[in-house]
């Protein structure tokens, strides 16, 4: 039995919740659900984006399902809040391609690994006489376990090469302590080839020749972009689900934000949901579950009709979450 912190958000993030929660209900898993707030709705209710309440709960819990949340300006994010409180420090994003998926490359299978708690996104800004500063915070520390962590997923996963992105020629104090680590660290990996890459060429290598990577390690805001350009490359957000891990907790979410233009039609597509719940069991160790429930996914988006708008189709969100939970075998 896992405990289960189930943060829905807003907009769609409560259908495309339900149909993930619909679909892991038929699994041979058991989880304990409770389901808390967080985001504009809650804002609109509470007072706050994200309670006390929510926090101490998906820190207690196996795991965290996050939807999606509607941003309030001039409020603080509880996607970034939850990332700091739970200390999420790896924010791992895969671009794999699936069949029968009209995307640009059908044979991908790469992981990004992002730096989740620093670089450009510390949150130092400040206004000066001129303009304004942001403050580019990269430690030994973070570097090392971040790099750490992309050599144990490749190790854990059969993967064979690590890849990182940095561009220490430019940034040769901040990158250069990254790109250091990085290879401190592979060190440890002999089994495992390590690469590097300047920002600049891996955006441009991600379109022209992406099989060149395998796992991908890199700082917070460059693993921001690549990744989306990653999401691009295999059939956009409805198909692009992320985890943030740390060494106590982990939260799993898709891409995709709250979607306000088709909110309430029941049209998402809950594939990208769906994904991050398979992230959610391999990290609890179900992978055999996790294998099924990709498998039944696998089989509708590439054999039924029964597919939401974006995908070609003319299903409702509950419908295409029905279909892939008929395909479990
Ligand atoms: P945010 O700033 O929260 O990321 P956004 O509006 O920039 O929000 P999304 O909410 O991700 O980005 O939406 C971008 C576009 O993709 C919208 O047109 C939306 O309808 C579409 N979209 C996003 N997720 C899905 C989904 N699961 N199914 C179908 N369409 C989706």
């Amino acid at each position: 039995m896992y405990n289960l912190t189930v943060i829905p958000g807003d907009g769609i993030g409560p259908e495309v919740t339900e149909a993930a929660l619909h679909v892991i209900d038929a699994l041979e898993v058991n989880f304990n659900y409770t389901t808390v707030y967080a985001g504009e709705g809650c804002f609109k209710e509470t007072g706050t984006t994200i309670p006390e309440e929510t926090i101490d709960l998906a820190k207690q819990s196996d795991a965290t399902l996050f939807g999606a949340v509607t941003t309030v300006p001039g409020t603080k994010s509880s996607i970034i809040t939850l990332r700091k409180e739970l200390e999420l420090y790896a924010n791992l994003r895969p671009v794999k391609s699936y069949p029968g998926i009209d995307s640009l490359y059908k044979d991908l299978d790469i992981l990004i690994v992002r730096e989740n708690t620093e670089g450009l996104y510390s949150g130092i800004e400040e206004y000066t006489s001129e303009g304004a500063t942001a403050t580019r915070i990269i430690t030994m520390a973070a570097s090392e376990k971040i790099c750490r962590f992309a050599f144990n997923q490749a190790k854990n996963s059969g993967r064979t090469k690590v890849t990182a992105v940095h561009k220490a020629n430019m940034l040769q104090k901040t990158d250069g302590i990254f790109r250091k680590e990085f290879f401190n660290v592979a060190e440890g990996f002999p089994e495992i080839e390590s690469d590097e890459k300047y920002v600049d060429a891996a955006a441009m290598f991600l379109v022209y020749k992406p099989q060149i990577f395998n796992v991908i390690v890199t700082t917070n805001l460059f693993g921001d972009i690549l990744s989306d350009e990653g999401a691009g490359l295999v059939g956009g957000l409805g198909l692009a689900p992320s985890a943030n891990i740390g060494d106590k907790n982990a939260l799993f979410e898709p891409v995709h934000g709250s979607a306000p233009d088709i909110a309430g039609a029941g049209i998402s597509n809950p594939s990208a949901m769906i994904l991050s719940a398979i992230m959610m069991l391999n990290y609890l160790g179900e992978s055999y579950e996790a294998q099924k429930l990709e498998n039944a996914l696998l089989n509708v988006l590439n054999h039924s009709k029964v597919l939401t708008p974006d995908l070609g189709g003319s299903a409702k969100t509950m419908e295409m979450a029905e279909e892939i939970r008929s395909k479990l075998i």
